[in-house]
């Protein structure tokens, strides 16, 4: 479980992103922050793996405050996965999904392993593992995002936008994709979108934020709809 407690992020120009937010992400559940751009989703995200600190309040991982955690043990247990794949262009497709089990110092047979059977989870064919970034589609490539950030089993998976700069006949895909993978795996999912629909889609929980960050609603998408 992932806690907000009165988090706020006020940057050093004095824009304040992230204002007094408090909400819980239920363990092996997928919550969705969504809201219109500049309403603080990408901040929020970025304070749960320590890439930006909270100007006051505090977020615990279970009990922990995420503080009391050194960045690289943190970041060890959450992926990532943000709009553009962010592959590195010059590595093949097996290496950039085994990216950090090579980092965690795994021999490369069984890395290259790993990321052959995360290539079949996110249905990439593996015919692919030895092309490169510019070969594959939009689509692919976020696949290839997901399976990396799968790759060390982290508990957390944070995804900024996944699905936004593909077509929306892909989207819909990725979007059954990750319930179907979700269904098996039970990761503690948070999930950025400016897109309600998706946000519907996709939630267990949905958190509805405002520009200024403030949380506007926080239900499942059932009570959201009628309220
Ligand atoms: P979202 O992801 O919902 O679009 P962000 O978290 O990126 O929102 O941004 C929230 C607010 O904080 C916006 O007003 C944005 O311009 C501002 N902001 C984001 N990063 C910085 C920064 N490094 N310095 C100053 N303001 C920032
Ligand atoms: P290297 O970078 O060591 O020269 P290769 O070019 O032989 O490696 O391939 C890189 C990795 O990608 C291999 O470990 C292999 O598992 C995988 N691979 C490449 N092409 C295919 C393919 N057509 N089908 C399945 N796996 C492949």
């Amino acid at each position: 479980m992932i806690t907000f407690e009165g988090v706020t992020k006020r940057y050093a120009d004095g824009t304040v992103a992230v204002d007094d937010l408090s909400l819980q992400v239920p363990t092996g559940s997928i919550t969705v922050f969504v809201g219109p751009s500049g309403c603080g989703k990408t901040t929020s995200l970025r304070m749960i793996n320590r890439m930006i600190d909270p100007t006051s309040g505090r977020i615990l991982l279970d009990e922990q405050d995420i503080r009391q955690i050194d960045p690289p043990t943190l970041r060890r247990g959450i992926g990532y996965v943000i709009q553009q794949a962010g592959l590195f262009p010059h590595r093949k497709i097996v290496d950039n999904i085994a990216t950090v089990p090579y980092l965690l110092g795994w021999d490369r047979k069984k890395a290259r392993g790993r990321a052959m059977e995360l290539m079949e989870r996110v249905g990439l064919d593996p015919k692919m593992a030895g092309r490169y970034p510019f070969q594959l589609s939009g689509g692919q490539q976020q696949r290839v995002g997901v399976a990396r950030a799968l790759a060390a089993d982290p508990p957390v998976l944070l995804m900024d936008e996944p699905f936004s700069a593909v077509d929306p006949v892909v989207r819909a895909s990725l979007q059954e994709e990750l319930l179907r993978l979700q269904g098996e795996l039970h990761k503690t999912i948070v999930f950025v979108t400016h897109d309600i629909d998706e946000a519907i889609k996709l939630g267990d929980t949905v958190a509805v934020l405002r520009v200024g960050g403030k949380l506007a609603q926080f239900a499942d998408p059932p009570t959201l709809l009628t309220e």
